[in-house]
């Protein structure tokens, strides 16, 4: 585990199939999380072409538009194949290879199926649970360039809009992005070959509404969500309420003559 002091050390890896995806569901954050001073990188599991109105060569450019935007410092494409991403022994030992040699401390993977769009969403979810665990591995390291074993101490759901289970994720909880929204947006546009004007004012109006939504229910005015595999662990339960800064008001505790019953 001597790699483990390496510069390469990443504090938040976040993977999806299509450069854009992340920028959508989780942009806010990622752009937080590095004006909180952590170590972040995008890896896009594809380069998201073909597409109708794109081109390799303009997609890169885009993604790198997006990232200087959002002042991620790192950005990886793992180079599996868009339209027919599947979930694979190959995939996994590809991105299971980015695990082991960035070693995060968290991953952040694109979650749930969109059968209105991309099945290469629901494929994506499935490779990052799958490499997450590969990851771990020894006596593998061939199928892994010759990286050692890295366990991945935390996975984080960024789950799709429209996700079509509306599956009762676990441990929900929701960022506050207020600040960094309109990095957000930025970075979405800067996909035009994705997004055309019209289309670029219904995703604007779609992202706003539904973090707008999220941030509303935790008393922030733009939030993402995201979600854990397993619920949250309490050691305090005060403590773990109290912990969420600025989404709960403080409790008032009313007088004994104004106690609401009894
Ligand atoms: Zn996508």
């Amino acid at each position: 585990m001597a790699d483990d002091s390496s510069p390469d050390r990443l504090d938040v890896l976040a993977v999806a199939p299509h450069p854009d995806d992340l920028e959508i569901l989780c942009g806010g954050t990622l752009a937080k999380l590095v004006r909180q001073g952590y170590k972040v990188g995008i890896f896009d599991l594809t380069s998201g072409e073909p597409t109708p109105r794109g081109s390799l060569e303009t997609r890169k450019k885009e993604a790198e538009e997006a990232r200087r935007i959002l002042g991620v410092p790192l950005r990886v494409n793992v180079e599996l194949p868009n339209r027919v991403l599947m979930d694979g022994p190959d995939a996994r030992f590809a991105l299971a290879t980015q695990f082991r040699k960035y070693r995060p401390n968290i991953v952040i993977v694109a979650a749930g199926r969109t059968p209105a769009a991309s099945p290469d969403h629901h494929q994506g979810h499935l490779i990052g649970e799958a490499a997450r665990f590969y990851s771990q591995l020894t006596k593998w390291d061939e199928r892994f360039d010759g990286t050692s074993p890295y366990r991945v101490p935390h996975l984080v759901y960024a789950p799709f809009p429209f996700e079509s289970e509306q599956r009762h994720w676990h441990s929900q909880f929701v960022v506050d992005i207020s600040d960094t929204i309109d990095a957000k947006i930025a970075a979405v546009r800067a996909y035009e070959s994705q997004f055309d004007s019209a289309r670029f004012s219904r995703v604007e109006h779609m992202i706003r509404s539904a973090n707008g939504f999220h941030g509303a229910r935790c008393g922030y005015m733009y939030g993402e969500l995201f979600a854990l595999p397993t619920p949250v662990g309490a050691p305090d339960l005060v403590s773990l309420v109290n912990g969420s800064k600025g989404s709960l008001a403080p409790v008032q505790i009313p007088g004994k003559d104004h106690l609401p019953m009894g």
